[in-house]
């Protein structure tokens, strides 16, 4: 329906004519009384998620609306500090004037530029690939290939607690479907052996982002050699800044080169503009160009977030300062905050998930940190489990020591005064 006939309607009474054609005002009187019965519900249970709205460009210190004081934001994925990068603005400003604001087109249509083949050579040099292929996102690429690569012969086993868009992808796909629990790799085994597919794929996040802990890779790579099984991760929370030179959670295990296929995101560590990506074998990748839909059926990357990405690649190609940077950040953060009484859940990664237990307690230490100009998110049940509420810090590069400081003593200030420590 268009905007115009839309107008009408409201206007209107229970029917209108446009253009000859009758519109029903009472099945849309219907679906904003169910939509909005459900909305009320999710705000009564306190899992209405208001999204916050910022001023300025995303960074450590950022402005929101209704106030004009610099926050400390510790809840973006910006694990390099890239996301205002003067340098990497510069690159997409010079190649956004050369290339124009977009293609309007797929890629093979006529939407793949000589960028796009750069980028996509530069991140599969970066993982020591054969290719890679660019998607609009990581939920994309996570969409398109299980259905694409997998039949009703072949198996996929899936951690139970994968991002949603693995377990979208997953349930596109034909393929049998099943789950182990959460980095249990005898339940793991288990499956596989009694498994009697064509193709088995071990599906796992490489960090899971919620608790910040890792996928036991080399013990997986392991037991797909022993049952010859395919090893597939998503490395969103683990490209670029995790393990030693940043390339993810292969190398945090020392199993680099031995994961079959990875996916990733260009939104978060990457310069957290947007773009997903699958690098790996040449044949992969070329039968995800002829049958991966969200590739297929979705626009090119814009040539302004293309170049995000290639300036991106040839800093962390030339460099891995930023990734020590971000990882003493952490060691700084989890060290001080262990001291001081709190228990922070994962291993050596910046997703510091500080837990708190009770959902009212997690929201009401956020709302307390703002006050001390720290911006942190409670999470609570459905986004965790019941009894696990806690405030997910996230440590950037881009913080310097005094704001990493600023942070621990507001925690330690908060947790006295609501008796979360003594
Ligand atoms: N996979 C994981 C583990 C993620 O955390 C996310 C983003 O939240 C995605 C995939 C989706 O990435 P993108 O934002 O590029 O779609």
């Amino acid at each position: 329906m268009s905007i115009f006939s839309k107008s009408l309607l409201f206007r209107g009474g229970l029917y209108i004519s446009v253009g000859g054609r009758h519109y029903s005002a009472a099945a849309q009187a219907q679906l904003r009384e169910i939509l909005g019965s459900q909305l009320a519900g999710i705000k009564e249970a306190g899992t209405f998620k208001a999204e916050r709205i910022i001023t300025s460009s995303q960074s450590t210190q950022i402005t929101v609306q209704g106030s004009d004081k610099k926050i400390l934001n510790f809840c973006a994925n910006n694990y390099l500090g890239l996301a205002n990068n003067p340098e990497i603005v510069e690159h997409s400003q010079k190649l956004l004037e050369q290339y124009g604001a977009g293609l309007s087109s797929v890629r093979f249509i006529c939407g793949t530029q000589d960028i796009h083949k750069q980028l996509e050579k530069k991140i599969a040099q970066f993982h020591g690939r054969e290719d890679t292929i660019l998607y609009a996102s990581c939920f994309d690429a996570n969409a398109g290939i299980f259905e694409a690569i997998l039949t009703p012969e072949d198996a996929v086993f899936s951690d139970e607690l994968n991002h949603a868009s693995i377990i979208d992808g997953i349930r596109l796909c034909k393929a049998k479907k099943q789950r182990y629990k959460h980095r249990d790799l005898g339940n793991l085994e288990e499956q596989l052996k009694a498994s009697d597919a064509r193709l088995k794929l071990i599906a796992t996040d490489g960090v899971f982002s919620m608790d910040g802990n890792i996928a036991p890779l080399a013990r997986i790579v392991e037991l797909a050699k022993k049952y010859n099984a395919l090893v597939f991760v998503d490395e969103c929370h683990a490209t670029g800044f995790f393990g030693a030179t940043g390339r993810g959670t292969e190398e945090y295990d020392n199993v680099m080169g031995e994961v079959d296929i990875i996916n990733s995101t260009l939104g978060k560590a990457l310069g957290g503009a947007s773009g997903g990506y699958t690098t790996g074998p040449a044949e992969l990748i070329s039968f995800l160009r002829q049958k991966s839909r969200p590739y297929l059926f979705s626009n090119t990357l814009p040539p302004a977030v293309v170049a995000v990405g290639l300036k991106v690649m040839d800093m962390l190609l030339q460099s891995s300062e930023l990734t020590q940077r971000v990882q003493s950040n952490t060691q700084r953060f989890r060290q001080a905050m262990t001291k001081a009484g709190f228990t922070i859940a994962g291993e050596n990664h910046p997703i510091c998930p500080v837990m708190l237990g009770d959902a009212r307690l997690a929201s009401k230490f956020a709302d307390e940190m703002l006050t001390r100009g720290i911006y942190v998110i409670g999470f609570s049940y459905p986004v965790v489990p019941q009894g696990k509420a806690r405030i997910r810090v996230q440590i950037s590069a881009a913080h310097t020591e005094a704001e990493i400081d600023r942070a621990i003593n507001a925690f330690i200030e908060v947790g006295r005064s609501l008796k979360v420590i003594q």
